[in-house]
């Protein structure tokens, strides 16, 4: 569906430069532009507002989202719908998978200048326009903050905006370096539809494999022309059965030692099929294009791979890192929004960890998914793996929010989303720290309120804590070890591989299954 060059979407509030800004960048990019509402008005042979006073809004709301539904299948513009065509949801969903979606943005000082100065705006026709301008932006503030992509304008030409867009659609290169785990990392919009290329331009040539599960071949449709396998999706299919499927299928389609296996989706898929490559003829490369976000900032960095036995998740496995990794937030638009959810606990760990503006970022500001957040979550991940590629010390950081998770999400019978039960393990360990005297004061709030912010849960009440405890023991078994924490000490700082007292332990699960909050 989406293997040609994708479009470019600009949105924005009247006076944001929709127009302008589109004009400059097509021309800049090669591309043709097409304005909206210029195109429904040639369309219906009216102006706009002869539209409004002949067929009313709907009617005009009629032919914006059929206009919506022909941009989405074209590919290669740059677009600017009208300023209320996303008010409708089934058009923002239909272009926001055809290419990135740039939310432009200014104070309402700055749009209502550059209103007066375009002159003959709907807007300004009638009394107050600035009331109406308030009111307009306060009933649309939800939406316009719901972009990830915001470019900020106030102060800046068109030219300026234009360039800023055009600096947010390089692909930003990436490394892991570490002994035996190096390997690249391309971050960008619209690379899964360059996938053959952008294997090419690695020197990932010879007969290739891609191996997607069924929701994300229906949703991305990826690289069409390359061989294909599309197994079940879910973790109850991470399992040495659906490998051997894996094995078949590279024995089918002839892959030799020089072959390629192509990952296209969420941590299952990746971990599964970089298991296969890294046993199918003792092993072979592979590149893995991760489509969820957990598997953006977590799953796909660091080279484990494996799958899970009857006993517990992961218990086979090997380190086997990718030849490269290839992330199109893209692929994002179409994630069901309790898995970004999930996504952004690992996110928020992230900030946590080692990058306080990340967090304070979440905080306050707009949804997840830019390339920015993406490239700072990226990054704690790759300096974590990089100091310590062995998980000898300092890798144990990124267990914050596990010792606990894996007990709850076991607890729940696997109820709660791995994400969402690593999103109350956060919440509890962060808790325990603060009543341990290691967490300065406050951090626990804080953090239980940026979790619930982006929807996730803090606590999980019902559940019996003496079952989580045991269950949180049976995790470590595998390591023979005691268990140790993570344990946050403030934004960007945590101290790891700390023994914790069962008593205080106790306490801080039994606040966390409490019935009454
Ligand atoms: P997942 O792979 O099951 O994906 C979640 C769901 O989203 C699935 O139903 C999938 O089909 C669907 N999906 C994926 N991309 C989509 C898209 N773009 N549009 C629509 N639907 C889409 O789960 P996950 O959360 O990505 O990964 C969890 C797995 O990652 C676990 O098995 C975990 O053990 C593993 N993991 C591995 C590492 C590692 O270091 N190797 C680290 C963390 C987690």
């Amino acid at each position: 569906r989406r293997s040609r060059a994708m479009n470019i979407i600009l949105y924005g509030p009247p006076g944001s430069g929709k127009t302008s800004v589109g004009q400059v960048l097509a021309q800049r990019l090669g591309r043709a532009f097409v304005d909206a509402d210029i195109l429904i008005a040639a369309r219906a042979g009216r102006t706009i507002p002869q539209l409004f006073a002949e067929r009313g809004e709907a009617g005009f709301r009629r032919l914006e989202a059929e206009i919506c539904a022909e941009l989405a299948a074209q590919s290669g513009l740059v677009i600017a719908p009208g300023g209320g065509a996303f008010l409708d949801p089934a058009n923002r969903a239909r272009l926001e998978c055809t290419g990135p979606v740039f939310c432009l943005r200014a104070s309402a000082d700055a749009l209502l200048a550059r209103l007066h100065a375009d002159g003959g705006r709907p807007l300004l026709a009638g009394d107050d326009p600035a009331g109406r301008l308030q009111a307009l932006l306060a009933a649309r503030r939800t939406l316009y903050a719901s972009f990830p992509a915001q470019i900020e304008t106030t102060g800046r030409s068109v030219e300026q905006v234009a360039d800023a867009i055009v600096a947010q659609l390089a692909p930003r290169p990436l490394t892991v370096d570490a002994p035996g785990l190096r390997h690249a990392i391309v971050l960008g919009y619209g690379l899964l539809e360059r996938l053959p290329a952008l294997l090419a331009e690695h020197a990932l040539t010879g007969a290739a494999l891609l191996v997607t599960d069924e929701n994300v071949a229906r949703a991305l449709d990826p690289a069409p022309a390359l061989p294909r396998l599309v197994l079940p999706a879910g973790e109850p299919h991470k399992t040495l059965d659906t490998v051997r499927l894996i094995y078949d299928a590279c024995l089918t389609h002839g892959l030799d030692r020089a072959g390629l296996l192509v990952a296209v989706g969420g941590g299952v898929i990746g971990d599964m099929v970089g298991f296969a490559a890294a046993t199918y003829l003792r092993g072979v490369r592979w590149a893995n294009v991760p489509t969820t976000l957990l598997a953006m900032v977590d799953a796909s960095l660091g080279g484990k791979t494996g799958v899970d036995l009857p006993q517990g998740k992961n218990l086979v496995g090997a380190f086997h890192p990718p030849a490269l990794v290839i992330s199109d937030p893209l692929t994002l638009a179409t994630l069901p929004p309790r898995e970004t959810a999930a996504g952004l606990a690992e996110v928020i760990k992230h900030g946590l960890i080692g990058d306080a503006e990340l967090f304070t970022a979440l905080e306050t500001g707009p949804a997840f998914g830019n390339l920015e957040q993406l490239e700072r979550a990226i990054r704690v991940k790759i300096r974590v793996v990089e100091a310590d590629p062995f998980e000898r010390g300092q890798r144990g950081a990124l267990n914050l929010g596990h010792t606990s998770g894996h007990g709850v999400e076991a607890a729940s019978e696997f109820a709660f989303l791995h994400g969402e039960a690593v999103a109350i393990g956060l919440s509890a360990e962060a808790h325990l720290a603060e009543r341990l005297g290691l967490a300065e004061a406050g951090l626990a709030d804080r953090l239980d309120r940026v979790l619930s912010r982006v929807g996730l849960p803090t606590r999980c009440p019902g559940l019996a804590p003496e079952r989580i405890r045991a269950l949180m023991s049976a995790d470590k078994k595998k390591a023979g070890g005691r268990l140790k924490f993570a344990l946050p000490r403030r934004l960007g700082e945590v101290t790891w591989g700390i023994d914790v007292d069962e008593a205080a332990l106790r306490e801080a699960l039994t606040a966390l299954t409490a019935l009454a909050a």
